[in-house]
């Protein structure tokens, strides 16, 4: 009796929350040690064993004194995001579930390409912003990522290739913050994320590798050219307000111009004036593919050193989209071309594991109940095509 009595006491002490190290940039991880009574340089050779070598258990930390490991471990930890199923794609592409603390699941896409191989990293959980023709603005949303879960992205990326290996060669070279969310909903995290992407010590990527792609939060462009010089994308899809108030709605709140402007801020803050933003653009058919599109956006960027992305729409259920035509997407891209600018396309990679850009879904446990009226209106579109077949 009184043995259970005093098991009952144990289990009712409130577990002490360990700190996890995974996601704390050198400058946190220097104060955490600060914290502790430690030397600050010790945060090193952790973030060496984390990121450079794949070691998550701090007693496996060997140039550390036994006597840190020990104290260290009673106050952190390295916890990782779990793996719920990788899938191939016949061209190369790898797509991973990755569930995080909650339940809800993120996508995560690698794509490797002849010269490099590019990480797609997710942000959030779902996307606030619901812009009209992203399959991840239908999941609603449910949090922002904390940036050991941004980081651990790269983390599993590194172990699946087995980079952790100082004899294999680094396949992922490149990371775009382009995956689920919007990245500047989420500053914090993300800037102390990409920070570890920087860090030598770390990833060591360079600024030129890391992109961030942003679909118009304006104050935080010009936030994070004061804190950082990764590269910016920014998805602006439509030449002029009243098509972008329909396809990304947080342009109701910064208009077109105002958010090509935030872009030029940011590239005049970079010490190195080579540096260009790139505009992605995602083309749909007979929505924003005109001739009279393409001539409108060549006189919007006419002030910012940019390249043009150009991404034909790659559809999904209940999208209400087309992709755009060939000879749409052409014309498109020779109009602006032939003002000077330089343009790509996309090409559409990873198609047969539903990887390609805008169709990752993730399974978001949805606080905004956007999912719900998505699915609903789905059914009812469902519905009605079946009867009008059962009509014909
Ligand atoms: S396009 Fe980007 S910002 Fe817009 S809903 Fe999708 S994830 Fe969010």
């Amino acid at each position: 009796m009184s043995q259970a009595v005093e098991v009952t006491a144990i289990d009712e002490q409130p577990r002490k929350e360990k700190t996890n190290l995974l996601g704390l940039s050198a400058s946190r991880i220097g104060d955490f040690l600060e914290s502790l009574g430690e030397k600050r340089f010790r945060g090193t050779q952790i973030l060496k064993w984390i990121h450079q070598q794949g070691v998550t258990d701090i007693n496996e930390m060997t140039n550390i004194s036994k006597g840190l490991r020990a104290s260290l471990s009673e106050v952190a930890e390295v916890i990782l995001p779990e793996v719920v199923s990788v899938q191939d794609s016949v061209d190369g592409t790898r797509k991973w579930l990755i569930r995080m603390d909650g339940g809800s699941c993120i996508e995560m896409v690698y794509i490797p390409e002849r010269d490099r191989g590019t990480l797609c990293v997710s942000s959030q959980i779902g996307c606030a912003l619901d812009c009209s023709f992203c399959a991840t603005g239908k999941q609603g949303f449910n949090r922002d990522l904390t940036a050991g879960e941004i980081i651990g992205q790269l983390w599993i990326a590194a172990e699946s290739f087995d980079q952790f290996d100082p004899k294999t060669k680094r396949r992922v070279t490149n990371v775009v913050m382009m995956g689920m969310g919007e990245p500047l909903m989420n500053f914090d995290n993300v800037v102390d994320a990409m920070n570890l992407m920087l860090d030598d010590n770390a990833y060591g990527l360079s600024k030129r590798r890391v992109t961030l792609s942003t679909a118009g939060m304006v104050p935080e462009v010009d936030k994070l050219g004061d804190v950082s010089d990764v590269s910016l994308a920014i998805s602006l899809h439509a030449p002029n307000d009243e098509l972008r108030n329909e396809l990304v709605p947080i342009n109701r709140k910064y208009p077109l111009q105002t958010f090509v402007d935030s872009a030029k801020r940011y590239l005049d803050k970079m010490p190195d004036n080579r540096r260009k933003i790139t505009v992605e653009y995602t083309l749909m058919d007979r929505v924003n593919d005109r001739d009279e599109h393409a001539k409108e956006l060549s006189v919007l960027l006419r002030d910012l050193p940019c390249k043009i992305n150009l991404i034909p729409f790659n559809p999904f259920p209940g999208s209400g989209y087309k992709t755009v035509t060939k000879v749409a997407l052409g014309r498109f891209r020779d109009i602006l071309h032939n003002d000077g600018y330089t343009v790509t396309v996309r090409t559409t990679r990873g198609d047969d594991i539903a990887a390609a850009c805008g169709q990752l879904a993730g399974e978001v446990n949805d606080r905004t109940k956007r999912q719900e009226r998505y699915k609903k209106r789905l059914d009812e579109e469902q519905v009605q095509e079946q009867v009008v077949k059962i009509i014909e």
